[in-house]
């Protein structure tokens, strides 16, 4: 696997494969890689003779008071890590390399759907990644790109992207990987002490409580909101949203149907965690 810095290393590599005749994908991440990830790769791998990963701890996705300079990094364990799962080329620039002005001078924003879920809490974190989303795709030109359930509306708002200025690549959504407990893996959560590594299991139980409720018949959005709300709350976590969205529009149901997302996002003493589900089968079915 090789390992570069720029994007002309980036678009030889590219080109090189291209001349052999190899389909190109692409999975973008922050890095700190978890099985998450690594699934995302492998994903890759089954549908591209060529597989690209980007790592890239996206300043203009973060906001101010957010974890930017400490987020987790470390490109050796990054490096052995993705080469494992199967890429053959690492890419990992310096901000100066994806913003040679600093602050962008164009940037892609979504004129719906950013608002709603974490946009609310993050204002501007989707201009950030779908900035850097598309710079990545104009970087790689991949015909495939894979990204996870877990980052749902992100996952969303990405395909809007595509459709929306008709970029030629397919999209993938991966199912969210899961520690054995059932918390979802994220890079993140390894800001967490034991106490609290205990505790942010309430998210994944909080949300198979609704899948359950919905299962049982329940169709009433407020009802099983407020299930999921009390058992984050039993959980002594603090609840920044519980939602039941429409999966394509991202609008809040009052009615469940099958399809229905609900997405919660809460924080275990500093640190924010979100995780989701798709009614009725917890994962995947998510038109994008
Ligand atoms: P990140 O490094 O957090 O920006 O994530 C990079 C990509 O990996 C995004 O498409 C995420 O949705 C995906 N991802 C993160 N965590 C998981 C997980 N637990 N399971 C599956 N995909 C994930």
């Amino acid at each position: 696997m090789q390992i570069v810095h720029t994007k002309a290393e980036v678009r030889a590599a590219v080109a090189a494969a291209r001349a052999r005749g190899a389909r190109i994908a692409l999975v973008p991440t922050m890095g700190y890689l978890h099985e998450g990830h690594l699934s995302l790769v492998r994903r890759a791998r089954e549908q591209a003779g060529w597989v690209g990963v980007s790592l890239f701890v996206n300043p203009l996705q973060f906001g101010p008071g957010e974890d930017l300079e400490r987020y987790p990094r470390d490109l050796a364990r990054d490096a052995e890590l993705a080469a494992g799962a199967g890429a053959d080329l690492l890419f990992a620039p310096g901000a100066a390399e994806m913003y040679p002005d600093g602050a962008p001078r164009v940037a892609v924003v979504p004129e719906q759907g950013a608002e709603a879920l974490c946009g609310r809490a993050r204002p501007g974190h989707f201009r950030g990644v779908l900035t850097v989303v598309a710079k990545l795709f104009g970087i790689f030109s991949p015909d495939v790109a894979v990204f996870g359930q877990k980052d749902f509306q992100q996952a969303a708002l990405i395909g809007r992207m595509v459709r929306g200025l008709d970029l030629p690549v397919a999209l993938d959504v991966a199912p969210t990987v899961r520690e054995p407990d059932g918390l979802a893996m994220s890079s993140r959560n390894r800001y967490l002490t034991p106490e609290q590594r205990v505790q942010a299991r309430a998210l994944s139980q909080a949300l198979a409580r609704g899948r359950a409720l919905f299962a049982a018949g329940e169709t009433d959005a407020e009802a099983v909101r407020s299930a999921v709300r009390t058992r984050l709350a039993e959980a002594g976590v603090e609840v920044e949203y519980v939602e039941l969205v429409d999966a394509a529009t991202l609008e809040p149901l009052r009615r469940l149907v099958p399809g229905a997302v609900c997405a919660v996002a809460a924080r275990v003493g500093t640190t924010r965690l979100i995780d989701n589900t798709v009614f009725p089968a917890g994962e995947g079915a998510l038109p994008l």
